[in-house]
């Protein structure tokens, strides 16, 4: 039998938490925030009531067309916690009109022009993952209606180049389709996010995604040889290189473009070789900042490890991987070319100097804190729509700032942020890791479980989250790292942008769309008209 894909949430239906897991997950929220909750259901999607769509399609996109409650519930909102708790309580407050299936760029085309004569908002939707509102259908009253283009039917792996190891691969292909595709090739794109299973390269594209190794090429940007797309004037191709200093470079114009400029229908991306020699361990350290130092000179050490994720003490805990007295470093090195061994030693002579006291070599293998942390890493969007069901909180957010500015930035986020779940939810924790590390900065990445109750925990998230964005802002942080702006960071988002930056982007979106149909609302307000969001 196949497996169905959750409309509501995440991942598939059957991998839902139920039964004695669900019970253990309640224990635990009522140790912490002094409430287990009560477990919901979802609501059936056919019986949302959804308004009656406000365009039909023409006879030409008539057979890639889906007017069906179920297609555009499951298509008219992305996968944050208030998309979540939104679809949760049944409230999709603007859903889409239809949901467009294109088998082919001539049908990408052929609905870019229909939607650009009808002033239909078309929103290309890969995985729909995004936890920025990017996939949302709202898109405000300048518009006949607007309609979801799902790219999950451009799912091929067109040509792998062993010499130049670049794979040309389209848009719908998801993370493990082109891991199968290249492996037999004894390569891989080695960009892993979180929602891998399920988001698509275009996606990761549209949105500058960072995968989960902390150095080097971190976000999928480093990966593109070339990109090809259509927009509403036509095809933008870029040359295939490996590297190039022609002016500004048009691959840089639709990485994070976040569909609003440009359908990206396929893109030529780097591989590498698959590794052969690995090498692990994970170390203690008393304190979060002394292990940040050591993550700094190891940032700046230029060994870079492929893993370099310090978890706080309470987010250690949480996770089963400590017992809340102690942060935590874990440390991967890999390497297709030559045993690793000796980097991992200098690394832990690093995180010695900084007081890291390293766990004891048999428990670096699945069973030690790297495996654990890897299981609950993987089930934690699972467990997130739990406590959602459950009517609490749960929910994170991420950064990048220097490390001159780093310890100023962690701990007001932390303060703001812990004083804003108090005050709003009264109980609750904030923890932290820091998930990439570069030679100048770092990307701390902030996790929020808080008290609620169903139908206050969207306005209760709000508010915590403004609290936290402010500070991120005022601290000299990015309001995101890897996870885009979509809709709902476009506030934050709109004061980090130079003023003149924006106004570049209005031009270019005026040369490639000036019918202005690409989802508007996500980086730029269509002209006389204030975000919707
Ligand atoms: C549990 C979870 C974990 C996550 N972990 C990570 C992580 O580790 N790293 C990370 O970077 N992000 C992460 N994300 C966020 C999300 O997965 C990424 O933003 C991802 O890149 C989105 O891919 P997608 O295919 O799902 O895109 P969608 O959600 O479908 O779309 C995202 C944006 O890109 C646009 N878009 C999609 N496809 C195209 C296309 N072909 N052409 C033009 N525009 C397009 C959309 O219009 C939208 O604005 C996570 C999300 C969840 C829910």
């Amino acid at each position: 039998m196949s497996r169905r894909r959750s409309w509501w949430g995440w991942g598939w239906e059957d991998a839902a938490v139920t039964g004695d897991e669900l019970e253990r997950l309640a224990g635990m929220l009522a140790a912490f925030l002094g409430d287990a909750g009560t477990p919901r259901a979802a609501p059936d999607p056919a019986r949302l009531g959804l308004p009656v769509p406000r365009v039909r399609p023409p006879d030409a996109l008539a057979a890639i067309a889906d007017a069906s409650d179920e297609g555009r519930a499951a298509h008219s909102h992305g996968q944050s916690f208030t998309d979540v708790v939104a679809a949760l309580e049944g409230d999709l407050d603007a859903p889409c009109d239809l949901v467009l299936r294109p088998r082919d760029e001539a049908e990408v085309a052929a609905t870019l022009d229909w939607c650009s004569s009808a002033r239909v908002a078309a929103i290309p939707f890969g995985g729909g993952t995004s936890v920025v509102g990017g996939v949302t259908p709202r898109v405000g009253d300048g518009y006949a209606g607007s309609v979801s283009l799902d790219l999950g039917g451009l799912d091929r792996v067109l040509e792998v180049d062993t010499r130049s190891r670049a794979a040309r691969v389209q848009a719908g292909v998801l993370g493990p389709a082109l891991e199968r595709a290249v492996r037999p090739h004894g390569l891989t794109l080695r960009h892993q996010p979180q929602s891998y299973e399920f988001a698509s390269v275009g996606g990761w594209l549209a949105t500058r995604s960072a995968g989960h190794h902390s150095t080097f090429a971190t976000h999928v940007d480093d990966r593109v040889e070339g990109m090809r797309a259509l927009t509403p004037q036509g095809p933008l191709e870029t040359r295939r290189l490996p590297a190039s200093g022609a002016g500004p470079s048009p691959d840089r114009l639709l990485l994070g473009s976040e569909g609003t400029l440009a359908v990206i229908t396929e893109a030529w991306l780097r591989l590498v070789p698959r590794p052969l020699h690995t090498a692990r361990a994970s170390v203690r350290f008393g304190d979060f900042t002394a292990g940040a130092a050591a993550a700094r000179e190891l940032g700046q050490s230029y060994l870079l490890p492929a893993i370099c994720r310090l978890v706080d003490a309470t987010e250690a805990f949480v996770n089963r991987v400590g017992d809340g007295s102690t942060s935590l470093l874990l440390l991967g090195f890999e390497s297709a070319d030559h045993p690793v061994d000796a980097d991992l030693a200098r690394a832990l002579e690093i995180c010695a100097q900084h007081g890291g006291i390293a766990d004891p070599p048999e428990h670096r293998g699945g069973d030690g804190a790297a495996g654990g942390w890897r299981s609950a890493f993987i089930r934690l969007p699972y467990v997130r729509d739990a406590v959602a069901r459950l009517g609490h909180i749960v929910e994170t957010f991420e950064t990048a700032i220097t490390w001159d500015r780093f310890e100023g930035l962690w701990g007001a986020v932390m303060e703001r942020t812990g004083a804003a779940v108090a005050g709003i939810c009264g109980a609750g924790v904030v923890t932290c890791r820091l998930t990439h590390v570069y030679p100048d900065g770092c990307a701390p990445y902030f996790t929020v479980i808080a008290r609620s109750r169903p139908g206050a925990q969207r306005a209760q998230w709000a508010e915590v989250k403004a609290a936290a964005s402010e500070a991120i802002l005022e601290g000299g942080g990015t309001i995101t790292h890897h996870h885009a702006v979509g809709r709902d960071h476009r506030p934050w988002y709109d004061r980090q942008r130079p003023a003149l930056a924006a106004e570049a982007l209005a031009a270019a979106k005026r040369a490639l769309d000036p019918a202005w149909i690409l989802n508007p609302g996500v980086l730029l307000d269509a002209p006389g008209q204030s975000s919707p969001v």
